[in-house]
């Protein structure tokens, strides 16, 4: 029986709940009147439940879908700006013990070279990272808990924390890896982790069970039920994801809206983010034999009604999407894109010309350059802040943040900030140019005078060589 308070994945994620969704979905997708009012509801950025974005989904009236993109756009806007925070992921090992059919570390796969980095090697990666200018790392690893327990997940935290070249510094690691007990999420919380991330995958359990048909994954309910040890471990940051082409995008749609609600049900505090992987060619894998494969249209929409939906919840973007798609869905809610990345292990120090042990093949080539050059051409400010989390704003005091339209006098002046270290340290000429007189408009978005005055005076700050202020 459907529970979204209950602990049980089958009960907050129950099936029956889901069909029944997507039939009220058929049933009220042209009533019009419907539509609308929810529209209306979801002005009022209080989000929509997932009944009612499933039938916003299945409506294929052409106005009322051109007002959602057009109200994603506005609540996009309204919260976030346009700030762009920007991340990398970090690949320490592909060693892995699943069956996971649709991913190249898949326990069977024999000629995908399985690597694992020792504590030098992430010293090297993560050099290479600070040296184009990142600040906040994914780590991203295999399941595997001879090759990469978590004593290793650790340790390589902490490698990664102290680093310290020139002026770089990673000050936000995320953390992907498998689902696991409370206790080792207690751990993670220790080593001062940011998010927690997790992709669902499918919510759709026989498939899930299809789709990992050996390992510790295979089981649905431990996996589905991860975040809740995570919370319980102390992490209060979430992530969550589905990956888009396993399953019908209608079904996955409603399972993670309805996750998201069971978050807030149970912890008082929904995901902090929510990620939008679409299955991609890999060593090994063909996502054409996987027949859910979604449109750009559908992914968009997908993109526009989380926005909607979960308006108080970041949404992530990664270079699995081509600059074109990244072009038309940031606009709609998007507030984390990776940029410049890797997906093999050890891919950033030698210039991912080494032997093939990536996970998937990446869309978006470009340098972190010409990513943040693009960017603010188009009128966004990337930005490498990751002081919330840093000064204790992590789950509902973050989202309090956003509640209270504080973000504007917080998150404006710390992209600000970040993103004129960025300039002095890292940019090529074109961009610092570009970026210097966008940070002297932007300056002017400030709600707050004061605080208007005092980044004013940090950035001075910054140009005679000061590093890492934060509101
Ligand atoms: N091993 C960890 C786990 O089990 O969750 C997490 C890390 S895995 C490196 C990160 C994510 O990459 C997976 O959760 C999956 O959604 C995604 N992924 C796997 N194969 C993929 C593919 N062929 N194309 C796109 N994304 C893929």
């Amino acid at each position: 029986m459907y529970n979204p308070k209950s602990l049980k994945a089958e009960e907050f994620i129950d099936h029956q709940e889901i069909l029944d969704t997507l039939k009220y979905a058929d049933e009220n997708k042209d009533n019009l009147e419907l539509v609308d009012s929810l529209l209306e509801k979801a002005k009022q950025l209080k989000g929509l439940t997932h009944r009612e974005a499933s039938v916003l989904l299945a409506c294929e009236d052409e106005e009322r879908t051109k007002r959602m993109f057009d109200l994603a756009e506005q609540i996009k806007k309204d919260f976030y700006g346009n700030r762009i925070v920007m991340f990398a992921p970090l690949y320490l090992s592909n060693y892995c013990v699943n069956g996971c059919v649709y991913c190249p570390y898949h326990l069977k796969n024999k000629h995908i070279c399985r690597k694992k980095l020792t504590q030098d090697e992430i010293r090297r990666e993560v050099t290479a990272l600070q040296d184009m200018g990142h600040k906040r790392l994914a780590i991203e690893a295999g399941e595997d808990p001879v090759n990469n327990p978590i004593e290793y997940i650790l340790e390589s935290i902490k490698t990664i924390y102290s680093i310290k070249h020139k002026n770089g510094a990673i000050r936000r690691v995320n953390v992907n890896i498998a689902a696991t007990t409370v206790e080792n999420y207690r751990k993670l919380k220790e080593a001062g982790i940011g998010t927690y991330i997790l992709f669902q995958e499918t919510y759709h359990k026989e498939s899930y069970e299809k789709l990992h048909p050996t390992g510790p994954k295979h089981n649905y309910a431990y996996h589905t039920e991860a975040m809740d040890r995570a919370m319980e471990g102390g992490i209060d940051d979430v992530g969550l994801g589905v990956l888009f082409g396993l399953e019908l995008y209608r079904y996955e749609f409603a399972g993670l809206l309805m996750h998201a609600e069971h978050l807030e049900a149970v912890h008082g505090v929904g995901p902090h983010t929510i990620s939008v992987p679409r299955i991609k060619k890999a060593d090994d894998i063909d996502p054409t034999v996987f027949d859910n494969g979604i449109s750009d249209e559908i992914f968009a929409k997908l993109c526009a009604l989380i926005r909607i939906c979960v308006p108080y919840t970041g949404m992530i973007i990664s270079t699995r999407e081509n600059p074109t798609v990244r072009d038309k869905v940031i606009r709609l809610g998007v507030s984390q894109i990776s940029g410049a990345s890797r997906t093999s292990v050890g891919g950033y120090a030698d210039g991912g010309e080494e032997e093939n042990s990536e996970q998937f093949d990446v869309s978006d080539n470009r340098t972190l350059d010409e990513v943040v050059n693009w960017l603010m051409t188009k009128g966004y400010i990337p930005s490498f802040c990751t002081a919330c989390y840093r000064a204790g704003r992590t789950g509902d005091r973050f989202m309090a943040l956003c509640k209270n339209r504080q973000i504007h006098n917080c998150c404006q002046p710390n992209a600000l900030l970040t993103l004129k270290e960025y300039l002095i340290d890292y940019a090529s000429p074109e961009t610092k140019e570009i970026g210097e007189k966008l940070i002297k408009n932007e300056l002017n978005n400030i709600p707050n005078e004061k605080v208007k005055a005092k980044c004013t005076e940090l950035l001075d700050l910054i140009e005679q060589g000061d590093r890492d202020f934060k509101f």
